[in-house]
């Protein structure tokens, strides 16, 4: 049978099964960080990311082990696949413009950066933001496990290690996430963006395709016999690269929600203050104000050379995505900052000079 058009539904129907999975599966409950636009109250949340992702796991594992499909059927249909979640992601992020109201500026300028903040489904049950980067994340997943598949069912006799550590890695990632989906809450999409063709399209086509373009590219290929110390090394940076996002993020978690509390029992929140505000300069942000970020760049440097495959180019776009994101992020960010504290900005500015990389940018 052609594989092009259930390859091109298939994006929809793993979407439509994690919305059904979020819906009927216990969630927590939680106060957020944003808050509604008319009511200024924060915003409650259902968080059950880690339990939809692994129940998705689990039924992707029973179809392919029963046979109701080929383990590496999402791999087989990864074009047509990826046609039908660019499709949808179009759709969708008209679906969620069109009808609000305009904020003014261009169609153009609205239809990306969207008009609503935090729109809700479901009677409050779904927030379309945390249901988006739960759907990708699934996605991710199970695309992570079929391109493996395929490499392993293509050179079952010397399958590369690389494309094992790769997974291994971001699989890691995917769950650092989901594991950590409240902390999530208090990042700058969540608070500060709003639902246009940047989230819908980027977290339904974007996110679960093109991160794993370096598994894509290799995938066919055999074997490199790349030497031990690459995997070291890549284990190594991405390790780093974990410590520094999920520490500058975990830090400022902790911070927000308890200013007077030591980060790790240990680093106390060192801070600068207007009497009013408060950011914290001590610890990760103290280093560089987006540490963060340079541990995002470093982690997915860490993926690229995971596969084993330093000379190829398609590894290495993942990365440089990183770059061109968070340079100009790290720029709104710190005129959005500028704008919200002002004088206690540039004090925080000149206590730490460095946007990213502590020392050098
Ligand atoms: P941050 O988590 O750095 O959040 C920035 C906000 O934190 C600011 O707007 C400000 O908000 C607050 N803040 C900044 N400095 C301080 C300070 N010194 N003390 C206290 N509060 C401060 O950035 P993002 O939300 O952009 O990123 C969050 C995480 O998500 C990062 O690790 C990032 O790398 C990651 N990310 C991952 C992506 C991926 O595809 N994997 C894509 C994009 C981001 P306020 O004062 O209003 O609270």
């Amino acid at each position: 049978m052609n594989a092009a058009l259930p390859g091109f539904f298939a994006p929809w129907a793993i979407y439509a099964a994690v919305l059904l999975l979020h819906l009927a599966l216990p969630a927590r409950q939680l106060t957020g960080y944003a808050r509604h636009e008319e009511t200024g109250e924060k915003l409650r949340y259902r968080l059950n990311g880690t339990l939809v992702a692994a129940v998705s796991v689990g039924l992707w594992l029973a179809a392919a082990y029963s046979g109701l499909m080929p383990w590496d059927w999402l791999w087989t249909v990864r074009w047509p696949s990826a046609a039908g979640a660019l499709t949808l992601g179009l759709l969708m992020s008209a679906a969620a413009v069109l009808p609000a109201s305009s904020r003014g500026g261009s169609l153009l300028a609205q239809f990306y950066l969207g008009r609503l903040a935090n729109p809700r489904f479901f009677g409050g049950r779904v927030d379309a933001k945390m249901f988006l980067y739960l759907a990708g994340a699934v996605l991710l997943q199970l695309h992570l496990l079929a391109f493996a598949a395929h490499h392993f069912l293509a050179f079952p006799d010397d399958p590369s290690p690389g494309v094992v550590l790769y997974v291994v890695l971001f699989t890691w990632f995917v769950w650092d996430y989901l594991v950590f989906e409240h902390v999530h809450l208090y990042t700058y999409d969540l608070f500060a963006e709003r639902l246009g063709f940047k989230l819908v399209w980027g977290c339904l086509s974007w996110y679960p395709y093109f991160y794993v373009v370096g598994l894509w590219a290799v995938a066919d290929l055999a074997n490199p016999q790349a030497p031990a110390w690459l995997a070291v090394l890549a284990t190594l940076i991405f390790f780093a690269g974990w410590t520094l996002a999920r520490g500058a993020n975990m830090q400022k978690y902790v911070f927000k929600r308890d200013p007077d509390r030591a980060f790790l029992g240990r680093i106390e929140p060192r801070v600068l203050t207007d009497g009013e505000r408060r950011l914290l300069c001590s610890g990760f942000w103290g280093a560089s104000r987006h540490v963060n970020y340079l541990g995002e760049i470093l982690m997915a440097t860490g993926l690229a050379l995971a596969l084993g495959w330093p000379l190829i180019l398609a590894p290495w776009l993942y990365p440089l995505y990183y770059v061109a994101l968070l340079l100009p992020r790290e720029r709104d960010d710190d005129r959005r900052c500028a704008a919200k504290y002002g004088a206690l900005w540039e004090q925080y500015r000149a206590a730490v000079p460095w946007r990213i990389v502590p020392r050098v940018y």
